[in-house]
């Protein structure tokens, strides 16, 4: 009899060289439970997603109404469908009114492709400025304007139009031309191990832009939605964007994401070709069903604005000779340690220990810290404690 570890091993498609290979039973709230009892903080919430924890019970019963009404109907944009209809209405309260018409997809790598096109459409301009070592997905137009050669060149030819420039340089922002459709950039970078570019760089990307008619999009895959103390990340910098990604926490830990932009530049999306942008399951009705319960508690407990003075207690209490540097915005966290064998070390101790940390894709010797924003203050303190403690054990 094989255990279900190696059946994962053997059956479920192995893309990581270093799984962290816990078998998690059930999960609530803020903690994790494998399939011996044993009980896990979770520091990472499945990488910025679980923003109210582990199945929320105003979530669960949004999924369960919704599941008996009915699941999926049609394709994208034929049905009046509810959930969709509520949870755009409900997002688009918070936005300005440029930002008034949401596209739902399926993840964040889709919210990213609808982007692309979009700006395609509007502009007539083929070009994408991105940055270097940022991440907007995986499928190949979102890979193409990912910030790292390494994973980008076995996947060659991507698309041609494409340059990455140096994230919060001033200077680079003069490469962005009236050949530019779009400039696609997360406010805050996440998997760089946590970049916070100045409010002035982004306030000259948005005049660059303005300039030479190049559409700005935000990628807010992983801030957005209360996690850097913002409901979103733009906020921090006086600037809206002309397109909005969201994903992650968009679904209340079911699969959704959005790219949003005006209705009257949407609706390119429905010309020559009509269709400009087709998906089955985008915006499944119990995706946004949960996506919007998530929202509403949300804004009802007002946990955004406890998210700053969480992520200073982390910082507060994350002191240590081995930490190299620490970069954070709310409760976006990362501890620069010396490599990725001392920080893989430290992350196995604190799973040992009970506390689920990681590393960041182009930042492997970071530790992640980005837990659910219901975080308290005692379970900030706890594993602060597990983290320190890990770091004297393990040494260099
Ligand atoms: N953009 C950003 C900033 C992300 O962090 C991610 C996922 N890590 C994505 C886009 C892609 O989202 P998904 O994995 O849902 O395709």
């Amino acid at each position: 009899m094989y255990s279900n570890r190696q059946l994962f091993l053997n059956h479920v498609a192995q893309t990581s060289t270093a799984p962290l290979m816990l078998e998690i039973e059930r999960a609530q709230g803020m903690y994790m439970y494998d399939v011996s009892g044993k009980k896990y903080l979770d520091l990472i919430a499945g990488i910025s997603v679980s923003n109210l924890g582990h199945s929320h019970p105003a979530v669960v019963n949004a999924v369960k109404e919704q599941a008996e009404k009915y699941m999926h109907l049609m394709v994208y944009g034929e049905f009046v469908e509810s959930p969709q209809v509520k949870y755009a209405k409900r997002l688009t309260e918070f936005l300005p009114t440029t930002l008034n018409n949401v596209y739902f997809t399926n993840s964040g790598a889709e919210a990213t492709e609808g982007a692309m096109k979009l700006a395609k459409r509007i502009t007539g301009r083929t070009r994408f400025v991105s940055f270097k070592n940022a991440y907007h997905g995986s499928t190949q137009g979102a890979l193409s304007i990912l910030g790292d050669e390494y994973f980008k060149r076995k996947f060659r030819p991507l698309l041609p139009d494409t340059l990455q420039l140096a994230y919060n340089s001033e200077e680079d922002l003069e490469k962005i031309s009236c050949r530019t459709a779009a400039v696609i950039i997360e406010p805050v970078q996440a998997e760089s191990g946590i970049t916070v570019p100045t409010k002035k760089f982004i306030q000259v990307l948005r005049k660059r832009c303005d300039e030479t008619g190049t559409l700005l999009v935000f990628d807010e895959a992983q801030t957005g939605l209360g996690r850097t103390g913002k409901m979103f990340a733009f906020e921090h910098y006086g600037v809206v964007p002309d397109i909005l990604l969201l994903a992650k926490a968009l679904g209340g830990g079911m699969p959704l994401g959005a790219f949003i932009s005006s209705k009257e530049k949407m609706s390119l999306l429905a010309e020559n070709p009509v269709l400009g942008h087709i998906t089955t399951f985008g915006g499944h009705p119990v995706c946004c069903a949960a996506g919007l319960a998530a929202f509403n508690v949300l804004v009802g407990e007002n946990l955004t604005a406890e998210v700053e003075a969480k992520g200073k207690l982390f910082d507060e209490l994350l002191v240590h000779s081995k930490i190299k540097s620490k970069h954070s915005i709310g409760l976006m966290l990362a501890l620069e340690f010396e490599s990725f064998e001392q920080n893989k070390k430290i992350i196995d101790r604190c799973i040992e220990q009970g506390v689920l940390t990681d590393w960041f894709l182009f930042a492997s010797h970071c530790m992640r810290i980005a837990p659910p924003l219901i975080i308290t203050e005692e379970e900030i303190r706890f594993s602060c404690g597990v983290i320190l403690e890990a770091i004297d054990t393990t040494g260099n």
